[in-house]
């Protein structure tokens, strides 16, 4: 064991190199900070430029993103933990791309892990492999058919009975206050476009039909948040009627620069608490990503045709 004694020339030649480092080193913590290096998706900049055949570490965290919203499914094989780009990733990177507009390569391009880095909704994408924004693919691989790209039904119709056409909602304790106003006003855009009317029940949230709450990682439903960044909220489809917001995000009400505003994720939200997946149509409020410093004030003509298929009304 080392004699407790002065410093040896060696520990003061370390001191010296880390003086000397100091302010390179400060700066790299400056920048990691500023930057969105500690989100859940940062590993994705790394993987810029990726493609089939490379072994590079985050690949598994790559699969892992991929499979959460609906693009892989591993099913618990050899590959699923390892960095390996293989052929089954390639053809989930492919899907991605399609469904997002994006160039159509299986090569993890800049504009593809910009996609994958933008906040989104928590629900997958693709649900069994077999729906969801699935039409995009058919579309590619067989122009004949002319399959329709748009708003998306999950399998099983999930759906109000008429009989709750009106529907309460609530906020169960610990929204913030300032979220309530934007919500309320996200309910009444769907109501205004659809033929559901919902009303605020102020007295007992735990007795309306939808449930607003906010939670931070794992919160119990088997879907935990991933903290600031990555995925904003989740809500289930007909009729279990909860809505969960990552209470770690940076939230706004309203359009402001670098928050995201509480509406325009509840109006998100709101489609899938009446049964409505993702749609791949850009501008469709039911488009799995959101825009920093964006507020929506309507819905689009893709999201009313998706509840007029779903209720035949
Ligand atoms: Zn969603
Ligand atoms: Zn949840």
């Amino acid at each position: 064991m080392a004699p407790k004694s002065d410093l040896s020339p060696f520990t003061i030649t370390l001191l010296l190199l880390l003086i000397i480092l100091f302010p390179f080193l400060s700066n790299a913590t400056a920048n990691e900070a500023h930057g969105k290096i500690s989100s859940p998706v940062a590993f994705l900049q790394h993987l810029t430029g990726c493609r089939k055949g490379d072994n590079v570490k985050g690949i598994n965290d790559l699969k892992k993103y991929l499979q959460k919203f609906g693009y892989l499914n591993y099913n618990n094989h050899i590959h699923y933990d390892d960095n390996d780009f293989d052929e089954l990733l390639e053809e989930a990177v492919k899907t991605y791309q399609l469904n997002f507009h994006l160039k159509f390569t299986g090569t993890l391009d800049e504009r593809t892990i910009i996609k994958m880095i933008m906040p989104r909704c928590g629900m997958p994408d693709i649900i069994n492999g077999t729906t969801s924004m699935r039409a995009a693919k058919i579309q590619h691989q067989h122009p004949e058919l002319h399959t329709a790209v748009h708003y998306t039904l999950p399998d099983g119709n999930y759906k109000w009975p008429p009989s709750k056409y009106h529907l309460t909602y609530g906020f169960l304790p610990g929204c913030p206050a300032g979220a309530m106003a934007p919500i309320s006003q996200a309910f009444a855009i769907w109501g205004k476009s659809t033929h559901f009317k919902f009303s605020h029940n102020t007295k007992s949230a735990q007795n309306a039909d939808l449930k607003i709450s906010f939670h931070k990682r794992d919160h119990g439903d088997g879907d935990a948040f991933d903290g600031p960044g990555g995925q904003l909220a989740h809500a289930a489809y007909p009729t279990v009627g909860t809505l969960h917001y990552d209470a770690e995000e940076t939230w706004s009400a309203g359009a402001k620069a670098g928050a995201v505003d509480y509406g325009s994720v509840g109006l998100h939200e709101i489609g899938h608490l009446l049964g409505l997946g993702h749609s791949s149509v850009e501008g469709a409020v039911m488009f799995p990503t959101v825009t920093e410093g964006v507020a929506y004030k309507n819905l689009h003509q893709d999201d009313i045709q998706g509840i007029k298929a779903l209720y035949k009304v």
